[in-house]
C-alpha cells in the first residue's frame, strides 16, 4: 500500500509566533482527530525548521519540511540552506522544484535532478513537484511535458533511490488561484506519470510511489480530488496556513 500523505506548504508566510500557534494548532487536531493511517507534513519557512521540531516530536503523525534546499553539500552559497543542514536539525522531508523555485528562481530540471541526489544522500525525503501552465496545457502535449520533468529530474535514479521520493503534481494554472483541477483532470495526470515510472522501473515499483495533488486543494474539494485512484495526498498551499481547513483536508484523506 502506498503512503498516504498531505503535506501543507506554508512558503513565505508566519511571523515565528504565528508560525508556533499554528504548528501547535495542528497537531493537536490531528491528534485528536484523525485516527486513519495518514502522513501529515509541514514545509515551514526554513528558520523555524529547529523551533517547531520540538513542537512535532511527540506527535507521530506530524512531521516537517523544508521548501527548499541547495544540489552542494556546502561552500559559498550565500543564503542557500543544504540537505547536510536539514538532516542535521532532524528534518525529513524537503520539497524539490516547487514552481515557483523553477518560475521566480530558474530552477532547471537538471538542476533538481542534483537537489534530488543530494536530498536522497542525506536521507531525505524529496517532495518533488512537477507542473504544466495554463499555455501548455491550452498549447501543447501537457502530459507529455509533466512525464519530461519526471524523465529529466529522477529517471537516472535506480529503483531503489525512487522508493524514496514522493512526486506531487501541481498544475501551475491551479496554484493559489481558486481554479483547482477537476478530480478527472487530476487522476488523468496521476495516472499517466504512473504508468510512465512504471514504463522505465516496473509497476512494482511504480505502484509504490506516492503521487500527491497540488493547487487550490482546499476542505471542499479535498474528498473529491483524493477520490482518485492514483490521488494519494495532497501539497497543500493556502489552506494550510489555516489549522481548522488544513486538518479537514486530512480527514478527507485518512
Ligand atoms: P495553493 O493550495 O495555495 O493553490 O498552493 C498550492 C501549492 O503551490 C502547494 O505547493
Amino acid at each position: 500500500m502506498r503512503k498516504k500523505i498531505v503535506a501543507g506548504n506554508w512558503k513565505m508566510n508566519k511571523t515565528l509566533d504565528e508560525a508556533l500557534a499554528l504548528t501547535s494548532e495542528v497537531v493537536n487536531m490531528i491528534k485528536d482527530e484523525v485516527t486513519g493511517d495518514v502522513e501529515v507534513v509541514l514545509c515551514v519557512p526554513s528558520l523555524y525548521l529547529t523551533t517547531l521540531n520540538k513542537y512535532v516530536d511527540n506527535a507521530a503523525k506530524v512531521s516537517l519540511g523544508a521548501q527548499n534546499c541547495h544540489e552542494k553539500a556546502s561552500g559559498a552559497f550565500t543564503g542557500e540552506i543544504s540537505a547536510p543542514m536539514l538532516k542535521s536539525a532532524g528534518v525529513p522531508y524537503v520539497i524539490i522544484g516547487h514552481s515557483e523555485r523553477r518560475q521566480y528562481f530558474a530552477e532547471t530540471n537538471v538542476q533538481l535532478a542534483a537537489k534530488v541526489d543530494i536530498a536522497l544522500e542525506n536521507g531525505l525525503t524529496p517532495i518533488f513537484c512537477c507542473g504544466e501552465s495554463l499555455d501548455q496545457r491550452q498549447n501543447e502535449d501537457y502530459i507529455g511535458f509533466v512525464k519530461n520533468q519526471l524523465t529529466e529530474s529522477l529517471f537516472h535514479l535506480s529503483a531503489e533511490q525512487l522508493a524514496s521520493v514522493v512526486i506531487a503534481y501541481e498544475p501551475i494554472w491551479a496554484i493559489g488561484t481558486g481554479l483547482t483541477a477537476s478530480a478527472e483532470q487530476a487522476q488523468e495526470m496521476h495516472a499517466a506519470l504512473r504508468a510512465h515510472l512504471s514504463e522505465k522501473y516496473g509497476q512494482e515499483v511504480a505502484d509504490g510511489i506516492s503521487i500527491l495533488y497540488g493547487g487550490s486543494v482546499g476542505a471542499a474539494n479535498a474528498a473529491e480530488l483524493f477520490a482518485g485512484a492514483d490521488v494519494d495526498g495532497g501539497l497543500v498551499g493556502g489552506a494550510s496556513l489555516k489549522s481548522r481547513d488544513f486538518t479537514e483536508i486530512v480527514k478527507a484523506r485518512q
